[in-house]
């Protein structure tokens, strides 16, 4: 819960969080503004579901508000950031988070598909990275606020590394998000911004209802994961807190799974 104890993490810091209207992205926002972040909770086209998060926060005494923008159209994001600068002068965090799926067997795989899989997942990410970056350079180091001039965590997921048959686009997004997210930390090191990713694994949010539907789907589901069961947007808000905060200043340039188990090959559990 949002309070005004000191303890917060992320005390004056202002956080956007891409696609924050709903599931992961939702929780994420809730979590950052629990540790004392002002949130800007960006939305592609619902703003009522982006105006009932940004209402949670406030009822749990948090801050936090709404910024529309197709993260995949460069125009709308460099509005989206001069609307941040004007109302909070500067960014501390960005979480790129929003994704879309549009699944397809590959022989039947459209051009339109593929694009704007790889236009939202990674061009987005590419744009908001971009924008973040020159942001915290501009300003530069607030030590008084956090270690580090910035931080930028990327939503990728366990298709990061598990390749992924009819969901091509997919993974080929998350996959470039890891070397996105690498390059970018290798190159923004020297200018004390940390680049990090969380890999989550099977989190129930609205993009994975279809392999949720039935019990069955469900079972199916859970032989994937060891742990035993589907992870929940709490579980990655707490991950993004803390790669956010100054007790991760010395992390950056890695991918945190959060996947309960999902990426340890849970097929040879028993002898293979
Ligand atoms: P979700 O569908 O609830 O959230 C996706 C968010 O992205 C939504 O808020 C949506 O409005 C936003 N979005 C879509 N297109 C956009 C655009 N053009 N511009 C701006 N925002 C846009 O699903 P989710 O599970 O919360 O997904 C969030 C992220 O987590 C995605 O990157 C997804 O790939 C990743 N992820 C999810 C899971 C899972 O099991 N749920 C697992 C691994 C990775």
């Amino acid at each position: 819960m949002a309070n005004s104890s000191n303890s917060q993490r992320l005390q004056n810091q202002i956080a956007l969080v891409t696609g924050g209207s709903s599931g992961i992205g939702a929780g994420v926002a809730k979590a950052m503004a629990a540790e004392g972040a002002t949130v800007i909770v960006n939305y592609a086209h619902s703003a009522e579901e982006a105006a009932a998060v940004v209402a949670d926060i406030k009822k749990a005494g948090g801050r936090a508000v709404a910024i529309q923008a197709d993260v995949s159209k460069e125009d709308e994001v460099l509005h989206m950031f001069d609307q941040i600068r004007e109302q909070f002068q500067t960014l501390h965090i960005l979480v790129n988070n929003s994704g879309i799926q549009q699944d397809s067997p590959f022989l039947e795989m459209s051009l339109e598909k593929w694009q704007k899989v790889i236009d939202v997942n990674l061009t987005g990410q590419f744009l908001c990275a971009r924008e973040a970056a020159r942001e915290f350079v501009r300003r530069g180091p607030q030590p008084e606020v956090s270690k580090a001039t910035g931080k930028i965590i990327c939503m990728s997921s366990v298709h990061e590394v598990i390749p992924w048959a009819g969901h091509v686009n997919y993974a080929t997004s998350k996959g470039g998000i890891m070397q996105l997210m690498k390059s970018m930390a290798q190159e923004l090191a020297p200018q004390r911004i940390r680049v990090n990713s969380i890999g989550p694994g099977a989190i129930a949010t609205p993009i994975n209802l279809s392999a949720r539907d039935t019990p069955e789907e469900e079972r199916n589901l859970l032989t994937l994961i060891p742990y035993g069961r589907i992870g929940d947007p709490a579980d990655i808000g707490m991950v993004a807190v803390w790669l956010a905060s100054d007790e991760a200043d010395y992390v950056t340039g890695t991918t945190i799974f959060a996947d309960g188990g999902m990426t340890l090959y849970p097929g040879f559990a028993d002898n293979g």
